[in-house]
Order: structure tokens, then sequence, then C-alpha cells
């Protein structure tokens, strides 16, 4: 028997997954980062790739191995993993389009597997705050931005190239980081001893870590690194490794600091203004991670449905199918183009800093929120098939969670969407002043924007209502970018659904002959097809 005669459709294998992404192909070239195609189109194709594909599952049927100590008793606190890589690029070629050139790349990529992105995000994010300490940066930037990964232990000194993770989270609390009790003793000498705890350190291989530890001037940045210059291991002990819902090809630790080397990063007191910036650069990269695991949840799921028939037809030409379909695709799509843009942000200043300010945390909040859902409807498209490993949809579906806690959990980015407005209220005149772009085009999102100027200058409640606010401000802005920038039919039944036509599910758009075509516009074509 054939497979064909199974109904089951052929593997969504073997096609480049940035030239079937129509609206990341148009994004790329609207962002100014047209230069990068050739690179993306590299990405896409190995990508696509069988080999690829297999990479994935491997990562996760291999998950990393804690190894605290050598055969002889000594303490070597590393994590086997099975390498893979990818570079942050925007330091290494500051130009027009940079940030959303890697946003492409990385998103694209992202779709063969999620977790081991996790080092490589962080890797690309520390840059920035570590260039408020230059004589640090000068030091570790050439490592970072180097094109080698060059994995195992050793002084800094002694590598071509070096990775960078996070330690914030304690167990008392990960989103009051004022909280922390890690403390931090200056030596004398210019350095410090740090000794405490971190509940959640991922990528624990890495090189070296941001931390957080209370020194005598208050909460402060410190570089910690793994091994010190003379070849010893600095005093970093894992504990244990999470066991995780997902993300699993990602190790993520407890550890324990006692009598640490570290350097301080920025000035004593200003820990949390410092280590900002890497954060905002992953929250970022929470975003593009989101974007990514909605397109490949949407790829599997119109390739699936177009190759699976019931009740005597193909599942995509079933209408409530096409209506579910299509309401996933123009949620993919609105997000793919909401990433970009907010992308494109972080390689301006002036008013475009303004705007990213507000809009990160608005995306963090919403993008994380929507990817759960969309998902889950892409996984129920697949019926049985979607519930078994092999799909892909159980792994998409475990990490989609993640986005959303971690950098910050909802109701953390909703309540910085108020801080921004209260402290930065620049930061709202240039959010307002994007959505505005498209004023007098569509007088139901004019009305919207209305409301939410309203509801923005009401400070009653304001934290009960943060969720509310934020989800208007995020539909507006992806509403005003679609109608800039999107597919037509896409931005109109995106509008008209998003601003109060549609149910509470996907798959209550009205009815409406051109879904079809949207369906297909976001379906992955295999070359032999
Ligand atoms: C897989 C994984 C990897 C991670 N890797 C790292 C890492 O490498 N480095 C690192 O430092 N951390 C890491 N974290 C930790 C992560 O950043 C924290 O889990 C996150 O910031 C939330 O902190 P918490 O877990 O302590 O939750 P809490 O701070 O206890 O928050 C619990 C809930 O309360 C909400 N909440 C908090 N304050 C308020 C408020 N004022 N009003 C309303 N709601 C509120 C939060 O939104 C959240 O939903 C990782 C987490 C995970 C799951």
């Amino acid at each position: 028997m054939t497979r064909h005669d199974l109904n089951q459709p052929p593997p969504l294998a073997g096609y480049n997954v940035f030239e079937a992404d129509r609206p990341l192909r148009e994004a790329l070239e609207r962002e100014g980062a047209a230069w990068a195609h050739g690179l993306v189109h590299r990405i896409g194709e190995i990508a696509g790739t069988e080999e690829a594909i297999r990479w994935g599952f491997q990562a996760n049927a291999n998950p990393p191995e804690l190894r605290t100590h050598d055969r002889f008793g000594h303490r070597i606190d590393e994590v086997e993993f099975h390498p893979d890589g990818l570079h942050a690029l925007p330091w290494r070629e500051p130009r027009t389009g940079a940030h959303a050139a890697r946003a492409a790349a990385f998103y694209v990529w992202s779709q063969v597997e999620g977790g081991h992105g996790c080092p490589v995000s962080m890797t690309y994010a520390a840059l920035p705050a570590l260039r408020k300490q230059p004589d640090l940066a000068r030091e570790w930037e050439p490592l970072i931005t180097a094109l080698d990964y060059d994995p195992g232990l050793r002084p800094h000194g002694d590598k071509r190239g070096v990775l960078f993770g996070m330690a914030m989270t304690e167990r008392q609390g990960g989103s009051d980081v004022r909280a922390n009790t890690t403390h931090a003793e200056p030596t004398g000498s210019g350095d410090y001893r740090i000794t405490g705890h971190k509940w959640f350190v991922s990528a624990p291989m890495c090189d070296a870590f941001l931390v957080l530890a209370q020194a005598p001037g208050g909460l402060s940045c410190f570089l910690l690194p793994r091994v010190l210059p003379d070849g010893t291991r600095n005093a970093f002990h894992i504990q244990r490794l999470k066991d995780k819902l997902g993300n699993r090809s990602n190790a993520s630790s407890e550890v324990e600091f006692i009598s640490a080397h570290a350097v301080i990063v920025g000035e004593e007191g200003r820990g949390v203004k410092t280590i900002i910036d890497m954060v905002n650069h992953t929250r970022l990269d929470c975003v593009i991670g989101s974007a990514s695991l909605m397109r490949q949840a949407v790829a599997q799921a119109t390739h699936h449905t177009a190759h699976r028939k019931a009740f005597g037809k193909l599942l995509s030409e079933q209408p409530l199918m096409v209506n579910v379909l299509a309401d996933i695709a123009i949620e993919s799509e609105a997000t793919t183009a909401l990433m970009m843009r907010l992308a494109s942000a972080f390689d301006g200043d002036g008013d475009e800093s303004h705007f990213r300010r507000l809009a990160l945390a608005v995306s963090k909040y919403w993008c994380c929120k929507r990817a759960i859902a969309v998902v889950a409807e892409a996984l129920e498209c697949h019926g049985g098939n979607g519930y078994v490993e092999e799909s892909i949809l159980p792994r998409l579906y475990r990490e989609a969670p993640l986005n959303s806690i971690w950098e910050g959990s909802g109701n953390v980015n909703a309540l910085d969407v108020l801080r921004a407005i209260q402290r930065e209220p620049e930061s709202l005149e240039a959010f307002l002043a994007e959505v505005n772009k498209t004023r007098g085009e569509l007088p139901r999102l004019d009305a919207i924007v209305d409301t939410l100027k309203r509801e923005l200058s009401d400070p009653s409640d304001a934290e009960s209502r943060a969720r509310r606010l934020v989800e208007l401000m995020a539909i507006t802005l992806q509403c005003s970018l679609m109608l800039r920038f999107g597919d037509p039919v896409v931005a109109e039944v995106f509008c008209a659904s998003r601003l109060g036509d549609s149910g509470h599910q996907f798959g209550t758009l009205r009815p409406d002959p051109r879904l079809g075509a949207i369906v297909e516009r976001a379906r992955p074509e295999l070359p032999d097809q």
C-alpha cells in the first residue's frame, strides 16, 4: 500500500523555510534588510532539510546531562551537549536592517528546534549590557562576536569564541529581583567575591554570566567567568538540572556560588539598569521565538490538511477547517509583521528607541500569549497525529508557554507597559504616532484607538486593567501595521476580526470566499508538488 492510500501527508521536509514564508520575505525587504536575503535563504534551505529536522529531534531525545564531578571526585560542573550553533549578527555588521536581518534568521532557524537558541540569544543580548563597562567590553567583545563556536571550559584568553548566560532569578523570586540575597564582597583590589545561589540558570556550560548580586552600594551587575585566567574553575557549582515541561534540549540549572570571582559591570547599585539591556534583547528574542513557533505550527497545519481527507474531501477543502486555518494564518502573519517592525526599531535611535521601549513590552506580553493558542489549535488540526511526538507539534506545544514566562512573565510585562508610559511619556507618543500612521483609513480602528487613549488617561485601577490595556495596544498596533504593509486581503480579514467581528476561539471568522486564498498563502509548497 502506498502512503497516499493511507491518507497520510508526505513529511514537511525538503523545502526552503524562508522562501516558503511570504510575509517574512516581504518584511525583510521592508525593514531595510534586503541585503541579508542570501544569508536567510541559506539558513532557510538548511532548516527545511530532513537532516536539520532530525537534529531537532536528536537534541530533544538526548537532553543535556549534568556531570558534577570527574572520576577522581573533583568538581567539574559541566553539561554535555550535542553541539549546535548560530551567531549574533548586528554587532558584527552594525548597518541598517541588521537587527531585522538577525530576527529573520533566528526565526527561520528556531523552527528547527527552539531550545538551543537560548545561549545564542543570551550571548547576543549580553553585549549591549557589557558595553556599559568599556574595558570589559574591549576584552570580551571580540570573543562574543567571533564566528567560531569553541566549546569546552577554558580561560577565555585561550578561546576563539565564548557564550554568555545570565543569572538573576533566585529561589525566593524571579520577578522581584531587588529581593535577591546573593551578595558580593569587594576584595579591595577592584574585583568581588560572590556568594549565594541562583534558582534558574540556563545554559550553564556558557563561559561567563552576567549575575545580579547585592554589593555594599546595592544590587549590582557582575561578570562571573566559569574559568579563571589561571585555568582553575571559578566557584560556580551546578547543584542540579531542572526537569522541565519543554525546552528540553537546553539545560537549565540551579547553581551555588561560594566566594566566586567576579568583576563589576556598570556602577554599584545600578544592577537592574545595567542588565536591563540584556533583558530587553532577550525579550525581543521571546517575541521572535513566539513568531517562529506560530509560523512552524501554521506551516505544519496547512500542509497536513492539504493532504488529509475526511468525509470524502481534503480537510483543507472543508469550510470550517478553512476558517480555522485562515484564522491562525492571519495571526501568524500579523505576528511576523510586528516582530520584524520591532526588530528594525532596535536598529534606530531617537523616536525609534522610544517606540521600541513600549512596543517591546506590549509585544512580549501579547505575541508570547498568542503563540500558545495558535500552537494548540494547529496541533488539533492534525487530529490524533498532532498528539504524537513525530509530528513536531508536541514539542512546539511544550515550548510555547516558556517565552511568556522567562524574561518577565505576562503580568510583569503588562505592568512594565504602565511603567514605561508613566516614566517615559515619549514612548507612548512614539507608539501612538506609529499606530496613527493609518489614521483615517479604517473608522473601526480609529474608534478603538480613541477608546485606548481614553483608557490610558484614566489612572484608576491601572494595575488591574493592565492586561486589557496592553491587549488593546497590541491589537491596534498589529492592525495598523497590517493595513500599511500586509497583504490587502489578510489585512482586511485581520482587522475586521480582531477589532470585534469574530468570536473567542480561532475559526470564528466571518465566512468569506477569500479565506481559502489566505490559507494557500500560508501553506509551504514542497518542490515536487
Ligand atoms: C526554562 C526556564 C529557564 C530560565 N532561565 C533563566 C536564566 O537563565 N536566568 C535567570 O535569571 N532566570 C531564568 N529563568 C527564570 C525566569 O526568568 C523566572 O521564572 C521568571 O522571571 C518569573 O520569576 P519566578 O519564577 O520567580 O516567578 P514569580 O516572580 O514568583 O512570579 C509568579 C507569577 O506572579 C506574577 N507576578 C509577579 N509580580 C507580580 C505583580 N506585581 N502583579 C501581578 N503579578 C505578578 C508573574 O507574572 C508570574 O506569573 C528561567 C525560567 C524558566 C522556566
